[in-house]
């Protein structure tokens, strides 16, 4: 146990041990080894942390945006620089494949690029004259001291789809990542402490659900940026909300997929794959279920069947790993116990998934890709979020049945067509009750400049994460109207 890291917490500009005396274990899910200590933060040290943030804001909103721009192409380039090291740490406590690390990585630095537009990101507007001499403007100032609480499944990137945005637009920022997962947010920080950011800035605060109920509360957080699973979200939404504050809450998902007969089957096959099992089907974006229509249910049931009984399944930092554990044993029993419930639900297994071991990684949390057909629609296994590799068939006869069977979901994050024909595509993409649709895309993960739009159960809130949308969320509007008249204006 002497050699476990003990992960200490980001206050005021300095890295302090937590003094609450209350641990977490951090797992690295390929052995189920202990590799990090975490810290449940007291409700003092959170206060602190809100404190500190709290003292730095004024001189903060002060720093010229162009400074504070200088800050984020800094930052930009030693993530770039420590990509490598980074998508390691992503790789060891979250368990994705050390190429799907680096493209985490990737959407992550994108938005730290957007951020750099600030500038003109968050310039305002105006009329000249609006009555004789009087002019009026509405410009954007940052809000105080927002906070992001965020998932396992993405440790480096959701995070940077916050905290760029939060800093340039001259906010102080509380980032409370997964106890999970806390070892890629202790190395975004350690970049972020060679920026030499005035302190308080940012801050890393580590814990569960008690720190995060701090932030919600307290009277100082305006803002709360909440990603995790659906029943958090909405607590998280209430509770902040309730508190008077500004909130953006993402939540879960169950994502389908329509493939029509004329989609290109090998195209599809590929890309279906990669979203339903890639990072062990742990992305919020990960296709679950995939509705056929007509004649491609043959063809795709086959394609996508031997696609998932050939997956290299293995330790994420091995060079051939096409698919790495899931996040913890708990997570892997519940993959397999929807396994059971979709049997007696009528389902059929064609790969099975459970009962698979990894050769000297027998610890691991291994649940190897499965694939089911026969699953009913308004069975639990169709409309649960699972989570894991587990990937459900579903066979209609109309693409008008296959997006009904969307719309009629609880959760509209993501949902994706596979077609040749561009009328089918205008329909869907016209009808689809998603906020992310995908159209010969299998992960519709929208760029950084773009809102990450979930929609009904998957989102609570207004503004979205990413683009427009997060420096809207970030500042509050000021409208000013001011009359400069001469008695020269008098002549007209
Ligand atoms: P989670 O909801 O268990 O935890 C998320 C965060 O909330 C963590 O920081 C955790 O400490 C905190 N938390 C947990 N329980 C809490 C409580 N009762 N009160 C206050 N805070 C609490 O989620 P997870 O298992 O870490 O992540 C997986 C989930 O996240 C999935 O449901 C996935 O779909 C979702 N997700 C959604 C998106 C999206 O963009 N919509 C993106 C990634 C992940």
């Amino acid at each position: 146990m002497n050699s476990v890291n003990q992960i200490k917490n980001y206050i005021n500009g300095r890295w302090r041990d937590s003094q609450s005396g209350n641990n977490g274990d951090v797992i690295n899910p390929a052995s189920g080894q202990v590799i990090a200590s975490v810290p449940l933060s007291s409700k003092e040290e959170v206060e602190e942390a809100i404190q500190a943030a709290d003292q730095a804001f004024d001189g903060w909103r002060r720093v010229p945006v162009t400074k504070r721009i200088q800050y984020m192409f800094h930052f930009k380039n030693l993530l770039e620089e420590h990509a490598e090291e980074l998508a390691k740490i992503i790789t060891n406590e979250c368990g994705k494949t050390y190429k799907e690390s680096i493209g985490e990585i990737r959407r992550g630095i994108e938005n730290v690029e957007n951020s750099c537009g600030m500038p003109m990101l968050m310039q305002g507007t105006n009329n000249e004259d609006i009555a004789t001499g009087i002019d009026e403007h509405m410009i954007r100032q940052p809000l105080g001291v927002v906070t992001a609480i965020t998932p396992f499944n993405f440790p480096a990137m959701i995070p940077l789809w916050f905290l760029p945005y939060a800093l340039a637009s001259g906010n102080c920022f509380i980032l409370k990542p997964s106890e999970k997962v806390p070892m890629s947010a202790v190395k975004i920080f350690e970049l972020l402490d060679q920026l030499d950011l005035p302190p308080g800035v940012v801050q890393l605060v580590n814990g569960d659900k008690s720190s995060v109920d701090v932030l919600l509360e307290h009277p100082v957080i305006r803002a709360v940026s909440f990603v995790g699973s659906t029943n958090v979200a909405r607590h998280i939404y209430a509770t902040a909300s309730a508190n008077g504050k500004r909130v953006q809450a993402q939540g879960g998902a169950k994502n389908m997929v329509i493939v029509l007969p004329d989609a290109d089957m090998d195209m599809t096959t590929r890309i279906v794959g990669d979203s339903a099992f890639g990072c062990a089907g742990q992305r919020c974006l990960a296709n679950s279920l995939a509705i056929t229509v007509g004649s491609a249910k043959d063809p795709f049931t086959k394609a996508i069947s031997e696609k998932a009984a050939t997956l290299k399944v293995g330790y994420g930092l091995e060079q051939d790993t096409e698919m790495g554990p899931v996040i913890s044993a708990q997570s892997r029993d519940r993959v397999f116990g929807f396994v059971d419930t979709g049997l007696n639900e009528g389902g059929r297994i064609l790969v099975d998934g459970r009962g698979k071991n990894v050769a000297s990684y027998e610890g691991g949390y291994w649940a190897y890709p499965t694939v089911m057909d026969n699953i009913d629609p308004a069975s639990s296994v169709a409309k649960t979020e699972i989570f894991g590799p587990l990937f459900g068939l579903i066979h209609v006869e109309t693409v008008d049945e296959a997006i009904e069977l969307i719309n009629s979901q609880a959760y509209g994050n993501m949902a994706c067509l596979f077609t040749s024909s561009g009328a089918a595509a205008r329909q869907f993409r016209y009808e689809a009750k998603a906020g992310n649709i995908g159209i010969n895309i299998g992960v519709a993960a929208p760029m950084a400049y773009f809102p990450f739009s979930g929609w009904k159960e998957s989102f609570f809130g207004d503004l979205h994460a990413q683009g427009h949308h997060a420096v809207e969320f970030y500042t509050q509007t000021k409208v000013v109207v001011e009359r400069w008249i001469r008695d020269w204006d008098r002549k007209f």
